[in-house]
């Protein structure tokens, strides 16, 4: 049968035929074909963009689906790829973020008065913010000139190639040398401890605490007092708007315009992006990838065959499991996805009008990321409600409403909100399904924020639930993993995915991998299809893989 689908095959061999069109899977073929490489795409669904998309969820009503802020996205990336003239904007919030809390004050953090906010709740919290900001920043440094570099990659056999990792390793420890040993430790705490631990040695108050360490359990499904956490804080300040480091922001349109901007550069060099064209099988041959099969039974041969999706999906899905090493395989069946999120946008008649700071006019704190998890203490009993029974009766919460900075997305006069909350199982351990518990948990959402903004609820006149189970169906999410994959120690850097294919490619010749599941993890950076790129077309040069 499979023989038969491949000789039907596109009579056309590409260099490099890739498996999805999300961002990390568009950036990779505009830098092939900037390189002068035939590339197609086949993606699985009918729109480009993979989970930073912009649709209409309610009529007149557009947001970003899943992704919705944004900060990671590198800045190189976005002048390669000349974003700006396909169209692209990024605006930043007027304040960071705003705490509505539980006895009725609040907390800003940003536009320059996180000092006096902070001193609020505790003078010396406050004094201590600017030492806090430079030390994370000069270790987010470090970080940064590591986002577009490819880790060293651990390998057996070959002298020559455990002599590059060997380069590249040392490469790294000068730069570590370079923060002194002061900030090593810093650095290392950061990547072995908690985000709760690093915050409770900096500050006594609850609510710049909570403010920082939500970034440490996004995407997280963890107590913030989980070991490993802190690395997860620091993952989300390596980002930039518009040259501001650590700053978030909107792309004007959502965040379909990032992608749509970058699907306009790959199509202008030559790229051919087919839709609706899932891929049911990389075909191997002779321990070669040489092409693909789609589920409509259409081959297409390529020299290389790139993977956008996540590590499970595809060496547990599109492969013929006799082709892959068995160690290999197993390493890749405890590879550990699911990071326990769900994602609601919400149409709103009206702002919400939050007790702690009333006024539904729009204000900045509107502008801002708006979390509701006023404590570190509040989100660890949310993560252990979470494990018990699915999901908390106080959930943690962040939304932003970009409508707020963006006139493209309601009508006039009205806003969408995105609503990611944090600390659902990924699998329900009753042994329900998501289905049958989707509109419950939507609905205490919603409730939850109406705790803090009463006229929340009767504001709501349209939404748009994704529980960990849709994100896994929409957008192909094993586990519903917003991030491919946990950004735990064992899954980071020359860990990425597994060690020994740190270096994006396979276990198998002519397969690469290009997605959030390869260094530096997930977020919308690029970086992944960036470095791919690179390696692919380091291939090409040296001849590994030859151009038609
Ligand atoms: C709910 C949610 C909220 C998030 N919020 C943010 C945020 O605010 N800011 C941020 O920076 N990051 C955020 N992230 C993380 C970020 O969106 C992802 O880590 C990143 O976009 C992954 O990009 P990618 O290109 O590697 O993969 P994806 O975006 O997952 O793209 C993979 C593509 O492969 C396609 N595909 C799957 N199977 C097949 C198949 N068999 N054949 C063909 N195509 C296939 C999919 O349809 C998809 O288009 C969020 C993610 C989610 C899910």
């Amino acid at each position: 049968m499979r023989l038969v689908a491949w000789c039907v095959a596109i009579a056309r061999t590409y260099d490099v035929a890739i498996i999805g069109a999300g961002h990390n899977g568009l950036v990779c073929a505009a830098y092939l074909a900037m390189a002068g490489l035939d590339v197609i795409m086949l993606e699985r669904r009918s729109t480009v963009g993979g989970t930073a998309v912009t649709e209409e969820f309610h009529p007149g009503y557009r947001n970003s689906v899943a992704a919705y802020t944004v900060s990671l996205l590198n800045p190189k990336i976005v002048r390669d790829l000349d974003l700006a003239h396909h169209g692209l904007r990024i605006v930043e919030r007027e304040i960071a973020n705003f705490l509505p809390l539980d006895d009725g004050r609040y907390l800003k953090v940003g536009g320059g008065r996180t000092a006096e906010e902070v001193a609020k709740f505790s003078q010396t919290d406050a004094e201590r913010l600017d030492d806090y900001d430079r030390r994370l920043q000069a270790i987010a440094d470090v970080l940064r000139g590591l986002v577009l570099v490819t880790p060293p990659n651990v390998v057996e056999g070959h002298p020559l190639a455990a002599l590059s990792a060997l380069v590249k390793t040392g490469g790294l420890a000068a730069r570590l040398r370079r923060l002194g040993l002061d900030l090593q430790r810093e650095l290392l705490e950061l990547f072995t401890a908690s985000a709760g631990a690093y915050l409770d040695g900096w500050f006594a108050s609850a609510p710049i605490k909570a403010a920082f360490g939500f970034d440490g359990i996004v995407g997280n499904y963890a107590s913030p007092y989980a070991p490993g956490s802190a690395y997860v804080l620091l993952h989300h300040c390596f980002g930039e708007v518009n040259g501001k480091r650590g700053a978030w922001g909107h792309a004007i349109g959502g965040m379909g315009a990032i992608t749509q901007a970058m699907a306009g550069a790959a199509a202008r060099h030559g790229v051919d992006i087919r839709l609706s064209a899932p891929v049911r099988e990389v075909v191997v041959d002779k321990g070669r990838a040489i092409g693909v099969v789609t589920d409509g039974g259409e081959s297409v041969r390529a020299r290389a065959v790139v993977a956008n999706v996540d590590p499970k999906l595809l060496y547990l899905h599109l492969f013929d499991a006799a082709v892959l090493p068995a160690e290999f395989r197993r390493r890749i069946e405890n590879y550990r996805c699911g990071s326990g999120t769900l994602r609601m946008n919400v149409a709103l008649s009206e702002l919400p009008d939050f007790t702690a700071l009333p006024g539904h006019e729009r204000a900045e704190h509107h502008t801002a990321g708006i979390i509701i998890a006023p404590s570190l203490g509040y989100m660890e009993q949310a993560y252990f409600d979470a494990r018990t029974t699915g999901w908390s009766r106080r959930p943690i919460i962040e939304m932003v409403i970009p409508s707020t900075l963006d006139d493209t997305l309601a009508p006039s006069g009205r806003h969408v909100a995105s609503l990611f909350c944090q600390h659902v199982a990924p699998v329900l351990p009753d042994g329900a399904s998501w289905d049958d518990r989707r509109e419950d948990v939507a609905d205490l959402m919603i409730a939850t924020v109406d705790c803090y903004a009463p006229n929340f609820r009767r504001a709501v006149v349209g939404r748009q639930v994704l529980t960990p189970l849709d994100l896994e169906r929409t957008f192909g999410l094993t586990g519903g993993d917003i991030f491919h994959g946990a950004l735990d120690l064992g899954q980071i850097f020359s860990a990425r995915p597994v060690l020994g294919h740190a270096d994006y490619r396979g276990p198998i010749r002519g397969l690469y991998m290009c997605g959030a599941g390869t260094h530096p993890g997930g977020g919308v950076t690029g970086a992944p299809g960036h470095n791919a790129a690179r390696e692919i077309i380091r291939d090409f040069r040296r001849g590994r893989l030859r151009v038609s």
